[in-house]
């Protein structure tokens, strides 16, 4: 297994559509573990493989609080069927935008497709966070960030606000 660096924006290959998985094989298996590891090690719930620049429909997510037991789930060419008309909202972060919350209004429940690490087609109903979760993970694969969610203008000044951070964080004074 190895640690991965994640793409943050404004890097373009975030906006790239995600193929489906055909086949889980050996490379697959290895993608999937390094996924874990790197969304466990930023301390995130989520994280879509386009994030480490692989454009494959793979997610892995996991939102157990942290004295709770670990829930890892991995979907591969997820596929939500239905949304539910209610909704609700959460301060969304994303591990490619660095330091901005988003509050997002989604639909709440949501009946998902997927295909596990085992290659197992599964359907499951999911609501609250993970339902949250799974959608954002989904529009990763999509080319979809939560700052399509604002007007131009606030993208814009959150976009500028992280590349100035970016550069700034490279000079040293010693
Ligand atoms: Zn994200």
């Amino acid at each position: 297994m190895s640690l991965r660096p994640i793409i943050t924006v404004p890097n373009e290959i975030l906006r790239k559509i995600s193929e489906p998985v055909q086949k889980i094989g050996i490379n697959e298996k290895k993608l999937i573990k390094d996924l874990f590891e790197t969304m466990y090690n930023a301390k995130g719930i989520g994280l879509a493989s386009i994030q480490i620049g692989i454009p494959k429909q793979i997610v892995v997510l996991d939102v157990s609080k942290e004295n709770e037991k670990k829930k890892p789930y991995c979907l591969i060419n997820p596929r939500i069927k239905k949304f539910s008309k209610d909704t609700s909202k959460y301060e969304e972060g994303c591990l490619s935008i660095p330091d901005t919350f988003i509050e997002i209004e989604r639909p709440k429940e949501i009946y998902l497709e997927y295909i596990d690490e085992n290659g197992k087609k599964k359907e499951i109903k999911c609501d609250g966070l993970l339902s949250t979760c799974i959608q954002h993970e989904i529009q990763h694969c999509e080319g979809k960030l939560i700052i399509d969610f604002l007007s131009k203008l606030k993208k814009d000044f959150i976009i500028k606000k992280i590349i100035k951070k970016k550069s700034s964080s490279d000079k040293i004074i010693v």
